[in-house]
């Protein structure tokens, strides 16, 4: 875990070491206020966000009088805190509510980290004491089933797969039967994120959640964004939250980036919050999303 911050922090500073120097000026005038915008949007905080930082780091300085350098520390890691939001719950649905598996299901666009992600999380359950099957729904890339198969030699989960091209949601079926036959506690599907056509993707995710809940609900959708995709990575994330229910939100590659405010652009932009973090392509970088710590790595 420790390691895990130091990566963090060493690839966010930027942005809170960035502001803190900008609200350390002498003279705050709106040149410096237009300065800490910048930053934000650079960081891809997004528009309405940094607005409202803005305005409220402004209100809050007038009446600071002296600014020590630890006034505005704490001044900027509350108001970073509550933009990043301390009220959701983060943690990932791993039980179910009924007698059955707890089913998670992995989606976004290829690429992001889907199959990385659905890994790491199989170790860190099975780490935890609970049995997995994964699921290997991602049949459009060629390799991602065995992608996925390797990680759950490694992890110690079985993996239910299909021919190369087969139907997802078929793949995903057999996997929760899977799982409900074993008694495992967790069944992870990792699915195929192709975005060219809207409708192809809303029909074979669509599939795959009614197929799964013919055997019980579906406990968490989590949505896999690459954090360092920027505008980009919300304009998936839109269109995944119009195709399935997301409920919770992984940003990945987050060691590759010092554009952490992405975080908040996503959270507001789906209502739903960062559950987990990627930060890089090993079995234990992925981590769970805690704001502070999260907010402490900004400044630095
Ligand atoms: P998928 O197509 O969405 O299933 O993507 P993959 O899981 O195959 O990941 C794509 C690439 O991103 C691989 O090279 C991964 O090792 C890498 N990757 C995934 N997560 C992270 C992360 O958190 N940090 C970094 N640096 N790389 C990652």
């Amino acid at each position: 875990l420790v390691r895990l911050r130091a990566r963090l922090a060493r690839s966010q500073n930027s942005l809170g070491k960035g502001l803190l120097t900008l609200l350390s000026r002498e003279h705050l005038d709106e040149d410096t206020w237009e300065e800490i915008e910048e930053t934000l949007l650079t960081a891809d905080v997004g528009v309405k966000p940094t607005q409202e930082l803005v305005d409220r780091l402004r209100e809050r300085v007038k009446v600071l009088g002296t600014r020590t350098p630890q006034d505005l520390r704490s001044l900027l890691r509350e108001e970073l805190l509550t933009l990043v939001g301390t009220d959701f719950d983060r943690v990932v649905k791993t039980e179910s509510a009924a007698d059955t598996p707890g089913v998670v299901m992995v989606v976004g666009v290829n690429g992001t980290g889907k199959t990385t992600t659905t890994g790491k999380l199989a170790r860190v359950l099975v780490a935890d004491g609970r049995s997995v099957v994964l699921g290997a729904a991602d049949t459009f890339r060629a390799a991602a089933a065995d992608q996925l198969q390797t990680w759950g030699e490694r992890v110690g989960a079985r993996t239910v797969r299909g021919p190369e091209g087969g139907d997802p949601a078929s793949i995903a079926f057999d996997a929760v039967k899977e799982g409900i036959a074993e008694g495992a506690d967790v069944v992870l599907i990792d699915t195929a994120g192709r975005l060219h056509t809207k409708t192809g993707l809303m029909d074979e995710l669509g599939k795959v959640k009614r197929v799964v809940e013919k055997h019980g609900p579906l406990d968490e959708v989590l949505l896999v964004l690459d954090a360092t995709t920027g505008q980009n990575g919300l304009m998936q994330a839109r269109v995944f939250a119009e195709v399935v229910d997301i409920t919770g939100i992984v940003l990945t590659k987050l060691d590759g980036t010092a554009k952490g405010g992405i975080v908040v652009a996503v959270q507001r932009e789906l209502g739903v919050p960062v559950k987990l973090v990627g930060l890089g392509e090993g079995p234990d970088d992925l981590a769970p999303f805690e704001p502070e710590a999260f907010v402490d790595a900004l400044i630095g």
